[in-house]
């Protein structure tokens, strides 16, 4: 049996389509055009590329943009007052703060200030506390686990009475996960770090959400047969220069830690031995290490992406699977045009 690859890039196109018919219909009957104001902080070339996807993805589907670029030494009053000017904007529908901001900024005291009913990414305090309340409503919910959500009612899976596991607990992805599965009535376990035995967890899963930025951790034999397996991780895999020897790459937190493709079968706790230094730059400590670190960043080149569900094996146990790319990661943009939407909607009188 293979699995049926679910078609995110599909999928997401849907959700644009639908988005760009309520603009539509909106600006039809006179209502104010949805606009997505987002705020970078400094000069990281990631982040700045992930803004312009944003930016292109509105105005695909009509919604307007407008950017704010601070320097890399702005200071955490410029932040906090620019995110009140747009908070008190009457044409600005949602805000976005672009993280990770420089170290220097109090990340929790900026996304606090972002008004409720503007935070698209749903990361407010409020949202997220409404988000695990009984009949309450939040404004927003962050956008990763919504695209989710959908992908899953797309190819047919039934919440209700389901036994789900979220393997991740992060604020951003694993946390509203876990939240938006037992709101629509499945028993839901989350899984993390301190977790004993990962494997015996995820196989009780009829709905396996993986969200924990390690390469390849999910393997065919910790997969119950027929679950529905959503693979939320982007990882990177690195060739040394010999071309001989595979690294895959995770993020966590602000570094990176790679280990050799070959180690990553043995299971839930593997060896990372490695700490990188940022998203284009990898290194080994077992390659060259008579070099020091700058010269061993050369030697390696990126070749490929991966997600946090190793597809081969896992693609004939599961019943439905996401692809990396081309799953999870076009939702998650399609489901902050359908915030701002919202967003906007929020404010109609
Ligand atoms: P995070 O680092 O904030 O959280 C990772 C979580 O996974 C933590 O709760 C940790 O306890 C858990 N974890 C880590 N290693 C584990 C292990 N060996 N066993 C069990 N649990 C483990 O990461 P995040 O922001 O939640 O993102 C997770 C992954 O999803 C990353 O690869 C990230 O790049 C990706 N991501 C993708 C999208 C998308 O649009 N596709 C969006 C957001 C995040």
């Amino acid at each position: 049996m293979t699995a049926t690859i679910i078609d995110g890039s599909a999928i997401a196109e849907k959700v644009q389509n639908e988005v760009a018919a309520r603009v539509a219909e909106r600006i039809a009957a006179d209502k104010t055009v949805p606009l997505l104001a987002t705020v970078l902080v400094g000069n990281d070339r990631a982040s700045a590329s992930y803004v312009r996807a944003k930016h292109k993805a509105c105005a695909k589907v009509g919604i307007e943009t407008r950017g704010f670029q601070l320097s890399e030494t702005a200071s955490q009053k410029e932040v906090e007052r620019l995110v009140a000017k747009l908070n008190a904007d009457p044409e600005v529908s949602g805000i976005l703060v672009q993280l990770p901001l420089p170290a220097h900024l109090d990340e929790h005291v900026i996304l606090d200030l972002v008004s409720a009913e503007k935070d698209v990414d749903g990361l407010h305090p409020l949202n997220v506390g409404l988000l695990v309340m009984k009949d309450r409503e939040p404004a927003h919910v962050a956008c990763t686990p919504l695209g989710c959500i959908r992908l899953l009612e797309e190819s047919g899976v039934t919440f209700d009475g389901a036994t789900a596991v979220v393997v991740g607990r992060s604020n951003l992805v694993g946390a509203p996960m876990a939240q938006l599965l037992r709101n629509r009535n499945a028993t839901v376990t989350v899984c993390h770090t301190g977790t004993e035995d990962l494997g015996d967890v995820c196989r009780t899963a009829d709905i396996l959400v993986v969200a924990a930025g390690q390469a390849e951790l999910i393997t065919g034999d910790m997969v119950k047969l027929d679950a529905h397996v959503i693979d939320v991780g982007i990882n990177d895999v690195w060739v040394d220069h010999e071309a001989d020897t595979l690294y895959v790459c995770s993020e966590t937190g602000d570094n990176f830690v790679a280990h050799r493709a070959d180690e990553s079968k043995k299971g839930s706790r593997r060896k990372q031995g490695v700490l990188q230094l940022s998203t284009d730059k990898a290194w080994h400590k077992d390659v060259a290490p008579e070099l020091p670190e700058d010269d061993r960043i050369s030697l390696f080149r990126k070749v490929r992406m991966s997600g946090d569900v190793d597809f081969d094996s896992v693609e004939h146990i599961a019943s439905h699977l996401t692809p990396v790319p081309g799953g999870v990661g076009p939702m998650t943009i399609a489901y902050l045009l359908v915030n701002t939407v919202n967003a906007a909607e929020l404010f109609d009188k």
